[in-house]
């Protein structure tokens, strides 16, 4: 860099600029907090407080490289979507009921193994990803750190039980994410099932059917006797549609993790959402706070892959150490810097650590006094 403001420097280092400048005039040097400084001084002053001004700076460079794709660049992807509602109310049955229409595993004989999310492919070539993670707690947790993944939530509700509780709770949360929801009413099968009763337990809350001249999308299934799924898709698809799904497919790739888990095996295993661009075998990148090289990835029958486009997850090899659910992920070409942004990364948030429990320590005194 050839310069920065004094102001820009304090925040890099969070840092109060009235200190920055106040030890800086200790040094001989006075600044005001918009004077621009060159690389040896803003070194001089980062070293004072305990920074490397190259580390501090990376960052920031990697985060000024980033430039939103342009309208030309984009092209539709795969929905993500993400399945909630009450226990007990069939999320598990239907995402098993889902995999079972993929073409894809029809062909592999049904044998997949768990890696968070999956792409079902429909007939017809159109492509739904899931985040094989039922729940609302990975939704917001990962939402709570940024990583908002899912495009729709398909909302199960049991039609003998009706809304409850956890029922609200998801259409609150995906309200407050935005996302729109896709209903399944869900064990149709049984005697007692009262769809009509559910659908006005929902119009209650402000999902009116369209039948009813509402806008929510709502399909009757069973998710155990395998009725009503693949019209059920078809309204996820709808939605999608609506929702006019793009991203940029031919640049380095950007993602969250949906998981991770130490492989005896393979080491630090995790599985990426990939969401822009087009991650490659052999791909340099930083995850949360390590880094790491795409030794070798896999989608979720096992199959190794040496591309993945957005809205693809795939379980990737090569981290140094384990990331963490939600953490981003980017690629970027060069090891060593990828190196500095982890340890800038790490170090960042070891000082949060500190700088937390010297505030609890605080609290504490002023506790005793
Ligand atoms: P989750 O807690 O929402 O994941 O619910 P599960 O998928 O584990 O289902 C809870 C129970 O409901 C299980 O015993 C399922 O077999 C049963 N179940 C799920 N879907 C259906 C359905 O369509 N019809 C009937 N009769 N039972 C279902
Ligand atoms: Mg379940």
């Amino acid at each position: 860099f050839e310069s920065i403001q004094v102001g820009e420097l304090a925040k890099l280092m969070g840092v109060k600029a009235g200190d920055l400048i106040k030890r800086a005039l200790q040094l001989g040097m006075p600044l005001t907090i918009n004077q621009s400084i060159d690389p040896d001084t803003a070194a001089i002053l980062a070293d004072e407080f305990g920074y490397q001004v190259e580390k501090a700076l990376i960052e920031e460079e990697i985060l000024l490289q980033y430039t939103p794709p342009s309208p030309e660049e984009l092209k539709p992807r795969p929905p993500v979507v993400t399945v909630m509602g009450h226990v007990d109310h069939g999320k598990t049955s239907l995402l098993d009921a889902i995999r079972k229409t993929d073409v894809v595993s029809r062909e592999a004989g049904g044998i997949t193994q768990h890696i968070g999310a999956y792409t079902v492919s429909l007939d017809g070539g159109k492509k739904i990803t899931f985040i094989d993670t039922p729940g609302h707690e990975a939704f917001t947790s990962m939402r709570a750190r940024g990583a908002q993944v899912t495009d729709i939530v398909i909302l199960v509700v049991a039609a003998d039980d009706g809304v409850m509780e956890q029922t609200k709770e998801a259409i609150e949360h995906a309200r407050a994410a935005g996302v729109p929801i896709v209903v399944a009413i869900n064990k149709i099968d049984k005697p007692n099932a009262n769809p009509e009763k559910v659908k006005s337990q929902l119009a209650e809350l402000g999902l009116v059917p369209e039948e009813w001249g509402g806008e929510t999308l709502m399909a009757n299934i069973s998710a155990r006797n395998k009725i009503g799924i693949e019209d059920l898709l078809e309204l996820v698809l709808l939605q999608a549609e609506m929702l006019d799904l793009k991203a940029a497919y031919e640049r380095p790739a950007r993602g969250r993790v949906i998981e991770s888990r130490l492989d005896k095996g393979k080491g630090p295993v995790a599985t990426i959402l990939v969401q822009e661009g087009t991650l490659k075998e052999g791909d340099i990148f930083v995850c949360g706070n390590t880094y790491g090289r795409v030794r070798a990835m896999f989608d979720s029958y096992g199959n190794r892959l040496s591309i993945a486009t957005p809205s693809t997850p795939v379980e990737i090899l090569g981290f140094e150490e384990l990331p963490s659910a939600g953490d981003d992920f980017f690629v970027l070409e060069d090891e060593e810097k990828a190196r500095k942004v982890a340890e800038y990364r790490q170090r960042k948030a070891r000082e949060a650590e500190t700088a937390k429990e010297a505030k609890i320590s605080l609290e504490k005194i002023f506790e005793k006094l």
